[in-house]
């Protein structure tokens, strides 16, 4: 198990990611809140580079959640037949525009709360929204944010929940960027499989580097 962070480790780890991800992004796109809200429910257990293929369809078909929330099954089935449980989250968007229609006057609702009501809408994909859209306060535990969590001893928890509490109190502020900043870096330097730990500018304070080949 890796060793914890010290402070002065967690101050290291901080200034990079702000200096380095300060302006940092979804890579999914979207032009508005209700793409916005497609295009992360359509990324669970998916690429964002497979939900940027498959999005522009969908969007120049439904470009709103009045025209999806009306829209067949199996059109929106056969859009999505390319993403990972394209038969649930076919329904999900649907329902979840159906609710915005029925709730929210077309509107997606910005409120942690009312999100997690729409169908598909998990507390991650909530948060993501929130984190994407106003630069909240918050934290998300995708798999590359808990990846890098463990590596880098910022956090030991065994769950999403445990992972997500624990960079709440260490990290504090800024959590929308850190947000990011873990899923890029996570993404493409802390990889799963072959971490990039020689181009790493986090290697002084990383926990795990050991179990890595850095310097071959
Ligand atoms: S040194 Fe390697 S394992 Fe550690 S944070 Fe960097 S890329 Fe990840």
């Amino acid at each position: 198990m890796p060793k914890k962070a010290t402070k002065k480790d967690i101050e290291f780890i901080k200034e990079h990611f702000l200096v380095t991800y300060n302006d940092a992004v979804t890579e999914l796109e979207y032009k508005n809140d209700y793409e916005l809200l497609i295009a992360i429910i359509l990324s669970a257990q998916c690429t964002d580079k497979r939900v940027n293929i498959i999005t522009p369809a969908l969007f120049q078909k439904y470009p709103d959640t009045l025209s999806l929330s009306i829209a067949s099954l199996e059109e929106v089935k056969e859009l999505l037949k390319s993403c990972s449980f394209f038969n649930n989250k076919a329904k999900n968007i649907i329902k979840m525009a159906q609710s915005v229609e029925d709730n929210y006057e077309s509107i997606i609702p910005h409120d942690i709360k009312q999100l997690i009501k729409l169908s598909g809408v998990g507390n991650k994909t909530a948060k993501v929204f929130m984190i994407e859209a106003d630069g909240a306060n918050l934290m998300a535990v995708d798999t590359h944010v808990f990846r890098v969590a463990h590596r880098l001893g910022l956090a030991s928890g065994k769950t999403v929940e445990q992972i997500e509490e624990q960079l709440v109190k260490k990290l504090k502020d800024d959590l929308h960027i850190f947000h990011q900043a873990m899923v890029l870096f996570g993404r493409y330097v802390c990889k799963a499989v072959s971490p990039d730990c020689n181009n790493c500018a986090l290697v002084p304070v990383c926990k795990s580097k050991g179990r890595f080949a850095v310097g071959s």
